[in-house]
């Protein structure tokens, strides 16, 4: 069995047009994603100017070139900017527009004044080349951690297809070849085969970008609390079980803080539960600010509780850390309209003793905060090392390095 050009070009027609079909389906289930409508129009883009070009005998053939030409630039540019909006990197406009401007002269010069379809053919393969080149470099440089295997197989993707467009930039074209420069069996006919395999490999790495990046905000969102943009409770055990063992591993001292707001209740009752969440958020920036600068893992326990884990820290410098919070929360009330709402908090602090697992050091927190609570609050309270609350180490706002 041997491939025709026309049966190959047929083929390639229709998976374009079935891959532009699939994604628009994808837009409809998968809605608010403004990459995926970006790459959707790309690729109709795509299948109209292949159409163009396809029709060009029948159709007038300068205007369907030009205008066949200027939608595969557009599905291009289309393209880079969903790439680089899936990175979350802003993308000077100006840039891939002025690529494009610059293949549209070099297709209407080798079309009108100087018509050539074999140089008009290294113009398009140049502009592939730049384009699927910028694409798997931004792919590769700006790829968060978390996104980078399908980055990297997008990235391949498009190296594969600036570097079939590279080959074809080089192969010699027949003189005689005339319009039938793709004839079949031909070298350019071969790279037009790898185009169209190309095509659906591209697609499926499209597909996994969108999936990873789905799964990365999945992810982010179930360990994160929503009010605070802390961890949240889950995060906070499960990572704090991980810091615990590797501290233990590691044989550094490591403390835990349970934060408690004092009378919370009474602020949402005076100013109401929108006051009450704006002081928890303004609660988690202090907190969050003050620790910023050392190793530490912080979350939102729930309710008004935060839990704060700081590894490194000995029993008397924890306190010292706690009453630092303390004094933070003080200094910088939240602001509901033009008042400020001042707040204390009691924190529990525990050291751990190097056996056990996370849930004693909590539970040894928890007591030294209901001891906090209970001998009138605003104060931190270091845990016993055999997990009760000590009234000796208490020594509220006292406390030094
Ligand atoms: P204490 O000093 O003993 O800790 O007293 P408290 O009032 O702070 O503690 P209590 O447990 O009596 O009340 C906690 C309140 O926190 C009750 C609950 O409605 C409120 N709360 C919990 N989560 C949220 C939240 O996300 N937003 C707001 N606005 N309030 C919350
Ligand atoms: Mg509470
Ligand atoms: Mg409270």
């Amino acid at each position: 069995m041997s491939l025709d050009f026309p049966t190959v070009a047929i083929i390639g027609y229709l998976l374009c047009v079935g891959i532009a079909i699939g994604f628009s389906l994808m837009l409809v289930v998968l809605r608010g994603q403004p990459v995926l409508r970006l790459w959707t129009l790309s690729l109709w883009l795509l299948a109209v100017s292949v159409t163009l070009l396809g029709l060009r005998a029948q159709l007038p053939q300068v205007p369907a070139i030009l205008l066949g030409n200027a939608t595969i630039a557009a599905s291009g540019v289309l393209m880079l900017c969903g790439v680089a909006r899936h990175l979350d990197y802003r993308l000077p406009l100006w840039q891939p527009l002025a690529l494009a401007a610059l293949f549209m002269a070099g297709i209407a010069v080798f079309l009108i004044p100087f018509p050539s379809l074999a140089i008009r053919l290294d113009v398009f393969s140049l502009f592939a080349v730049l384009l699927n080149g910028w694409m798997a470099w931004l792919l590769l440089r700006r790829a968060s951690d978390a996104q980078r295997t399908s980055c990297r197989l997008a990235a391949a993707v498009f190296a594969t297809e600036g570097a079939v467009y590279l080959v074809r930039l080089f192969l010699p074209v027949a003189p005689d070849a005339g319009e039938d420069i793709l004839r079949t069996g031909s070298p350019m006919f071969l790279t037009y085969i790898a185009g169209v395999m190309l095509e659906l490999a591209r697609c499926f790495a499209l597909v996994l970008l969108l999936v990873e990046r789905m799964l990365v905000d999945l992810r982010r969102l179930a360990r994160t609390d929503g009010l605070t943009g802390l961890l949240n409770r889950s995060a906070v055990l499960a990572d704090g079980s991980a810091l615990q063992a590797a501290c233990r591993q590691q044989q550094r001292p490591l403390a835990l803080l349970l934060l408690d707001v004092d009378h919370f209740k009474q602020v949402n009752d005076r100013w109401g539960h929108l006051a009450g969440d704006r002081v928890l958020r303004n609660v988690a920036g202090v907190l969050a600010t003050a620790v910023a600068d050392r190793p530490h893992l912080l979350g939102r326990y729930g309710g008004e509780e935060f839990v704060l884990l700081l590894p490194d820290a000995t029993p008397q410098q924890a306190l010292a850390w706690a009453n630092r919070l303390r004094d933070r929360l003080q200094a910088a009330p939240a602001s509901v309209g033009s008042t400020a709402v001042p707040v204390t908090a009691s924190i529990g602090v525990a050291a751990d003793p190097g056996q056990g697992d996370l849930a004693g050091l909590l539970a040894a927190a928890d007591a030294a905060l209901y001891q906090a609570k209970a001998e009138g609050r605003d104060r931190a309270v270091g845990a016993r090392a055999d997990g009760e609350a000590c009234p000796v180490a208490v020594a509220a706002g006292a406390a030094s390095v």
